[in-house]
């Protein structure tokens, strides 16, 4: 058993010390959640709707600290924990709580007239106790929202915060413990991922819910293959951002600013790569250096600031690793480019003439840093877009609504925003995953339920009959009438329909 020191990233002051899970320890916490959810899984969805808002209560009424512990653990501003971690939680279940019994009622389904006597419907049932394991850039929402989802799907759940967002870990189980939550539903586990992971997966849950970097994800998928467990994967980006010469040049600009700074540039669905249309570019760029030096940096304690510091030293080393070798390469930096002293303070960044063969357009940087290159037309920018392993997000900006939706398009992606930038996931009615190697499955709205359910298809009959037709014996003349009837139910010619109608009515109406 190893210890996890917690360090406030922007201060250096250490805000405690926690001792990591065993293998035996989770295994018997896997033991507890499994029969747990014997029971769990046949509460109704209202009493798990109740257990859910005593979360959303508690965190109402405790928001600024829960603010406060968010921005110790990971370094970032007041006003990015409250916009990136509470409110996206707070609209999860408030959309939930408007949708979950509609979405996981009984649904009848067409039966078709070759089942004819028969109903058909589709159930949504628990899977039992499933894995979720988190990163540590946006530590509240993206363990809340899959929690909150799999617990209305009637599941429990092993839960790993992240090493590097221990503490709020920690914070999310005082959450649950001092709510009144239902205990036993949901486990916290702590530990690091190279150490406990392993065992988390030997635990065999009957789902995993990862998010983190593609490089887990890929280790995680090929361990859960062992024992065929389901996996869910929402993992790393590297977003574009795609500026045409007729978009509205102050907002894109903005939103350049934002999209590629907000929590320090350590989002998933950040603006990694920014192509503008050489007509416009210089100026844009112009316009991105002049303002980017109204961006306020620093450890926030009064919700002053625009951006804080980075989560970890490791961070900042691909970061540094990223800019170095795009420098090497002939890319320039106009603005930042460097830590301010031995902090974890990066400062924000931009950086110009930048190409494919860097790796600050084709690996995940993750930090702080405006990256921006030249396209010429439509077909290339689609084209640089589509150069990266990654399909995340997009954002396309024009004023031609046409040239926009046919971008879009053309963009193998998750999910684009246009004349926006992050505002996917904002919306929670929308589906959220990604395409390529950042992920496998989708999440949010109907999609959240759904990923956590067994969907199982059930057929009613009223179960008179002694046998079905297609039941044996199988014979001759009874060949010939399926032979009959299937060519006439398939035709397009109405002739032909006509003519199987007698075959079809003797086989309904066959007691053989
Ligand atoms: P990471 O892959 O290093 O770690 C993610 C989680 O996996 C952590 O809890 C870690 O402890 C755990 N882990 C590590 N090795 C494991 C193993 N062998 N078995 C089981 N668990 C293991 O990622 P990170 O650095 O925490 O997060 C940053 C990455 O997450 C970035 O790539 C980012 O793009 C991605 N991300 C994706 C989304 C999304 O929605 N697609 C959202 C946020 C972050």
């Amino acid at each position: 058993m190893s210890e996890i020191v917690m360090v406030n990233p922007a201060t250096g002051e250490e805000l405690g010390v926690k001792k990591t899970w065993s293998h035996q320890h989770i295994l018997d916490a896997y033991e507890k959640a499994r029969e747990k959810s014997l029971t769990f899984r046949k509460t109704t969805i209202e009493q798990r709707m109740e257990e859910i808002r005593k979360i959303k209560r508690y965190i109402v009424d405790h928001m600024e600290s829960i603010v406060e512990g968010l921005s110790a653990d990971l370094g970032k501003t007041k006003s990015e924990a409250l916009l990136m971690e509470i409110f996206p939680v707070l609209d999860c279940i408030k959309y939930y709580e408007r949708n979950v019994a509609a979405i996981l009622s009984d649904k009848k389904i067409k039966t078709p007239i070759a089942l004819m006597g028969k109903k058909s419907y589709v159930f949504y049932e628990p899977l039992g106790t499933v894995l979720i394991v988190a990163p540590w850039n946006a530590p509240f929402t993206l363990s809340l929202v899959p929690i909150v989802s799999a617990v209305l799907a009637g599941n429990t759940v092993i839960y790993k915060p992240s090493e590097i967002a221990t503490y709020s870990g920690m914070l999310m189980e005082k959450i649950f413990k001092e709510s009144g939550f239902e205990p036993g539903v949901v486990t916290f586990v702590y530990g690091k991922g190279s150490e406990i992971g392993d065992t988390l997966i030997e635990g065999k849950p009957d789902k995993i819910f990862f998010t983190g970097s593609t490089a887990t994800g890929k280790v995680i998928l090929e361990k859960a293959a062992k024992y065929l467990i389901p996996v869910e994967l929402e993992l790393g980006g590297k977003d574009p951002m795609i500026v045409f010469e007729d978009a509205n040049l102050e907002r894109a600009v903005n939103a350049a600013i934002w999209g590629s700074l907000f929590n320090c540039g350590q989002v998933c669905v950040s603006l990694e790569r920014i192509y503008v249309q050489e007509s416009v570019y210089d100026e844009f760029v112009k316009r991105v250096v002049e303002n980017v030096k109204n961006v306020k940096q620093g450890w926030d304690t009064k919700g002053e600031f625009d951006i804080g510091c980075m989560a970890s030293e490791d961070q900042i080393k691909i970061v540094e690793d990223h800019l170095s070798d795009a420098v090497k390469k002939g890319a320039k930096i106009l603005s930042g480019g460097k830590r301010k002293g031995k902090t974890l303070f990066f400062e924000p960044t931009v950086i110009v003439d930048v190409n494919h063969s860097m790796k600050i357009m084709r690996e995940e940087t993750f930090g702080p840093v405006i990256c921006m290159m030249k396209f010429t037309d439509e077909a290339e920018v689609v084209r640089l877009a589509n150069d990266s392993m990654y399909g995340l997000n997009a954002s396309v900006w024009t004023k031609n609504r046409d040239k926009a939706l046919q971008v879009s398009r053309a963009i193998i992606t998750g999910g684009v925003s246009i004349n926006n930038a992050l505002m996917v996931q904002a919306n929670f009615n929308l589906p959220y995953g990604g395409v390529k190697q950042s992920g496998i499955g989708r999440y949010h709205g109907p999609y959240g339920l759904y990923t956590f359910s067994n969907i199982k298809a059930v057929i009613i009959e009223k179960g008179k009959k002694p046998k079905d037709i297609n039941w044996y014996p199988f014979r001759a003349d009874k060949y010939e009438r399926f032979l009959t009837t299937f060519k006439s139910l398939f035709s397009e010619k109405t002739t032909a329909k006509l003519k199987g109608l007698p075959s079809m009515m003797k086989l309904m109406r066959s007691k053989e």
